[in-house]
C-alpha cells in the first residue's frame, strides 16, 4: 500500500462497483473523507457482459455525481413492451406516460465502471485499488477492515464502513442474515442483431422457457434470457442458430427476422436479501444489502437508491457511525427495498407456469394496465423512481 495513504477515515467503503462508487461521491461530497477499497486492480479490463437497463432516475443520480459523461455509450429506452407467449393481453409503458423525454437507458457495465472511475478521479476521491478486504468488524468508536494489498496486509479503520462488496462479508457480523433462495436458473446473454432497429423499444417477454428482456443496445439488441440452469448450459455451448430460432419462435416477428446472435455469456441466479441492513458502524447497499434476480431490471436501480439513501441519512451527523443516522438509513430503505424485491420474486412465481387459467389472468392484469392510463402512470412511475411512503 502506497505509504502516503490514510489508514483511518470518516467512511471506508469496501467496493468499488456502481454503487459503492456512488456512495463515495454522495460521501465525499458532504467533506468526509473517505477511502474506497476495491480489490480490482485500477487498469484491469473490466470483463462483465451486463448490459444495465437504468431507469430514468438512476441516470440522473449518475448524471449528478458526474458519472455520466456526455460521451458515455448508452441507448434510449422510450418504450416498454410487455407480453407473454401463447396468451392474450399486452402492455405498453411509455415515457410520455410520466412526461420524461426517456423511461432509462441501457449501458454497459464496464462503461458505467468506468464513468465512476472519472468522477472519482475528478473528485479526488481516495481509491486503493488491489485491495481485498478479508474481514471486518464493528468497535463501538469505530469500525476496521482487514486488507490484503500486493504490499501485504494492513488494518484500516473508519467511523463507518460500507459494504458494497455484493454481501459476502455481511453474514460474518452480528445479528445479519441472508435469506437465500436459488432460482435455480440462469440468465443467459447475448447480442442479437434484429432486421428491423431497436428504436426505442424495449421488450419484457414471458415465454414458455422463460422470461426474457431484449434492451436496445445501440442498433441491436442485448437479450437476457431466463433458463433453467441445464438449457443455458445447451444453448451456450450449441451453435448461434439454434438460439437464434429459439428467440425467434417465442419472440414471433415484431422486429422481423432475428440475423444474427453474438457470443453467449450465463450468470446463475439468486435471490439475497440480508433480513437488516446495519450492524453497530458498519451499513450494508446494492448487492450486499439485496441481491435479486434480473428479471425486471431493477437491482442497481435500487442499489444506486440505497447509496443515495445513506448519504442523505448522515447528511448532518457529525459521526458518520452515528447510530441514529443509521437508523434512518435503514428505516428510510425499507419499504422501497421490499416493494421491489417481493414485486421481482412475485414476478418470476407469477409467469411460473402454463396453466390456461394462470395465463388468462395475467392476460386481464395487462390488458387491465393497459386501458388505465392512471394505475400504468403508477406503476411506471414505481418502476422509474422507486417505491416511496
Ligand atoms: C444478468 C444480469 C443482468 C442485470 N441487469 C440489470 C439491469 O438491467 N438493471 C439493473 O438495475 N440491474 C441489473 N442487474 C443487477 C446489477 O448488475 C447489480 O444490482 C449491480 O451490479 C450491483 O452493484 P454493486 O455495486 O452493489 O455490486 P457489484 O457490481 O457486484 O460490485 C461489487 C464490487 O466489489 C468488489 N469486491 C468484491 N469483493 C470485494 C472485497 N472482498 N474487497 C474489495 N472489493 C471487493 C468487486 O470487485 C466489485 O467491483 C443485473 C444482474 C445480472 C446478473
Amino acid at each position: 500500500m502506497d505509504s502516503t495513504m490514510s489508514e483511518h477515515a470518516d467512511v471506508l467503503i469496501v467496493g468499488g462497483g456502481p454503487v459503492g462508487a456512488l456512495a463515495a461521491l454522495r460521501l465525499a461530497r458532504q467533506g468526509r473523507s473517505v477511502l474506497l477499497l476495491e480489490a480490482r486492480a485500477k487498469d484491469a479490463e473490466v470483463r462483465d457482459a451486463r448490459a444495465l437497463a437504468l431507469s430514468w432516475h438512476s441516470r440522473r443520480l449518475l448524471e449528478e455525481a458526474g458519472a455520466w459523461p456526455a460521451d458515455l455509450p448508452a441507448t434510449a429506452i422510450d418504450t416498454v413492451h410487455v407480453s407473454q407467449q401463447g396468451g392474450c393481453g399486452r402492455t405498453r409503458l411509455d415515457s410520455a406516460d410520466l412526461g420524461l423525454p426517456h423511461l432509462g437507458a441501457v449501458v454497459d457495465y464496464p462503461a458505467l465502471v468506468a464513468g465512476l472511475g472519472g468522477a472519482l478521479e475528478a473528485a479526488g476521491v481516495q481509491v486503493i485499488w488491489q485491495c481485498r478486504v478479508t474481514a471486518v468488524k464493528s468497535l463501538s468508536q469505530y469500525a476496521c477492515a482487514e486488507v490484503e494489498t500486493p504490499q501485504g496486509k494492513q488494518l484500516l479503520t473508519g467511523s463507518l464502513l460500507v459494504l458494497a462488496e455484493g454481501g459476502a462479508l455481511a453474514e460474518t457480523l452480528p445479528g445479519i442474515r441472508r435469506l437465500t433462495h436459488d432460482y435455480r436458473q440462469c440468465a443467459l446473454l447475448a447480442e442479437v442483431e434484429t432486421e428491423l432497429p431497436p428504436q426505442g423499444v424495449a421488450y419484457e417477454r414471458f415465454a414458455h422457457a422463460g422470461p426474457f428482456a431484449l434492451l436496445p443496445h445501440g442498433e441491436r439488441y442485448m437479450l437476457v434470457w431466463t433458463r433453467s440452469q441445464a438449457d443455458a448450459e445447451r444453448l451456450a455451448a450449441a451453435d448461434a442458430a439454434v438460439l437464434r430460432d429459439e428467440l425467434q419462435q417465442a419472440f414471433g416477428e415484431r422486429q422481423g427476422r432475428i440475423l444474427s446472435i453474438g457470443p453467449r455469456a450465463s450468470f446463475p441466479l439468486a435471490l439475497r436479501q440480508a433480513n437488516r441492513v446495519t450492524s453497530g458502524r458498519v451499513a450494508l447497499i446494492g448487492n450486499a444489502a439485496q441481491t435479486m434476480h434480473p428479471v425486471a431490471a431493477q437491482g442497481l436501480n435500487l442499489g444506486l437508491r440505497d447509496a443515495v439513501g445513506l448519504a442523505d441519512a448522515l447528511e448532518n451527523a457529525a459521526d458518520a457511525g452515528d447510530a441514529r443516522a443509521l437508523k434512518r438509513y435503514a428505516d428510510s430503505r425499507k419499504l422501497d427495498s421490499h416493494a421491489v424485491v417481493g414485486f421481482t420474486h412475485g414476478l418470476i412465481k407469477l409467469f411460473d407456469g402454463h396453466h390456461p387459467l394462470m395465463s388468462r389472468l395475467r392476460g386481464v392484469g395487462m390488458t387491465a394496465l393497459d386501458a388505465l392510463p392512471s394505475l400504468r402512470r403508477k406503476f411506471a412511475g414505481h418502476l422509474v423512481f422507486g417505491v416511496r411512503g
